[in-house]
């Protein structure tokens, strides 16, 4: 199961992990800083004035992140979604974006807190960036707030999702994490709010990502619960996924007027068919959101590797991946020294 298998798609061949999953998704985390401190994700105490982020020197350059973007798109990868930390305060971004949408056939997208987005939606869509994803995570402006822990006010991410819509960067997706005793009661009026404005909502079981978010499974609503709730308002019917492999699970409201998704990455744990690998801010590359360690890209980059040996070392990595941590966790898995996913990119 673990070599390479007869051209499938478009004549290429498909690689397969050790489990017998495709190499389709590769997300880049363009930054490990952030302008936000949201307290299940980069918690204040741990990311404060003393926190060490990454040097400049560090990073891969655009040319570097385009280069590996190629070589994985010729390996399988059809969409590369851009993410962080905040991908949207890495300086002129659209250049990056630009560059990437120069690569054939590739679906191209970025995961993005909004509170950039009014300014930078215009410039997004003209680089050819298809679409986005905004997590917002609270209506209430008091509750959202305190979950950013910066006092970012709501009324700008509405403004920044208002601006992608007008641009054109459509559909947009709404993500939203749900901690129990944070933002639970935000649950229904996020639903109402964004069915009537037609963007796709999605809620997100709280993770236990890293290890300074200090986790309980006590602290994770549920994708059955959010689902049960909504569905006693607003009555809710199963959807087909939109393709193998899809993270959120689809539910449609039965008057037609939308949908949402659930992504039960803690209680219905979706490995199986994980296609997704990650390359961190400094070229890394973690075929698991819950990974201890990485891959050193940048080194081979630098180095002077070719293409060829690149590939060779990503074939190897992707060979070896037996990743499944969602469908193991356990009270001590969670206690790990796991990667921050700010870093790695969620
Ligand atoms: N800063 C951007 C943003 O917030 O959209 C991109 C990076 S962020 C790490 C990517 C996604 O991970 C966000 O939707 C965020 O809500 C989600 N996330 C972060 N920590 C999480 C956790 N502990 N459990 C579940 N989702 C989490
Ligand atoms: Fe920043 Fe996104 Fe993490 Fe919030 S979830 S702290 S916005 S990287
Ligand atoms: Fe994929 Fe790892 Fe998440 Fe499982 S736990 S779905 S292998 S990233």
């Amino acid at each position: 199961m673990n070599d390479l298998h007869p051209p499938a798609t478009l004549g290429r061949p498909l690689l397969r992990d050790r489990l017998g999953r495709t190499l389709r998704d590769l997300r880049v985390s363009v930054t490990d800083r952030c302008n936000f401190r949201c307290v299940y994700c980069m918690p204040k105490e741990v990311f404060g004035k003393d926190y060490q982020f990454l040097e400049r020197k560090e990073l891969l350059s655009f040319e570097e992140i385009t280069r590996l973007a190629r070589i994985f798109t010729e390996q399988g990868v059809e969409k590369i979604r851009l993410t962080g930390g905040e991908p949207l305060i890495r300086r002129n971004l659209e250049q990056l974006v630009a560059m990437l949408a120069a690569i054939p056939g590739l679906d191209l997208t970025l995961t993005t807190n909004g509170s950039l987005l009014s300014q930078k939606a215009r410039s997004l869509k003209d680089a050819r960036l298809k679409r986005v994803t905004v997590s917002l995570d609270s209506l209430d402006d008091a509750v959202f707030r305190r979950m950013n822990d910066v006092d970012f006010p709501v009324t700008r991410v509405l403004a920044g999702i208002d601006a992608a819509a007008e641009a054109g960067l459509a559909p947009i997706k709404v993500n939203m994490v749900v901690k129990r005793g944070m933002n639970e009661e935000s649950i229904l009026p996020m639903a109402r709010f964004f069915r009537k404005q037609g963007h796709i909502l999605r809620f997100i079981e709280y993770m236990d990502v890293g290890h300074t978010n200090g986790w309980r499974m006590d602290d994770v609503v549920t994708a059955r619960e959010i689902v049960s709730l909504i569905d006693a308002e607003m009555p809710l019917e199963p959807a087909d996924p939109n393709y193998r492999g899809e993270v959120a699970e689809r539910w449609r409201y039965r008057d037609g007027s939308g949908e949402i998704g659930v992504i039960a990455s803690v209680t219905q744990a979706f490995c199986r068919d994980c296609t997704r690998v990650r390359l961190s801010t400094e070229g890394k590359l973690y075929t698991c959101l819950f990974a201890t360690h990485g891959h050193d890209l940048r080194t081979l980059l630098r180095g002077g590797a070719s293409d060829a040996e690149i590939r060779d070392v990503i074939h190897a990595v992707w060979a070896k991946r037996t990743d499944r941590y969602s469908e193991i966790r356990t009270a001590e898995t969670a206690q790990l020294r796991k990667i921050e996913m700010s870093y790695i990119g969620g």
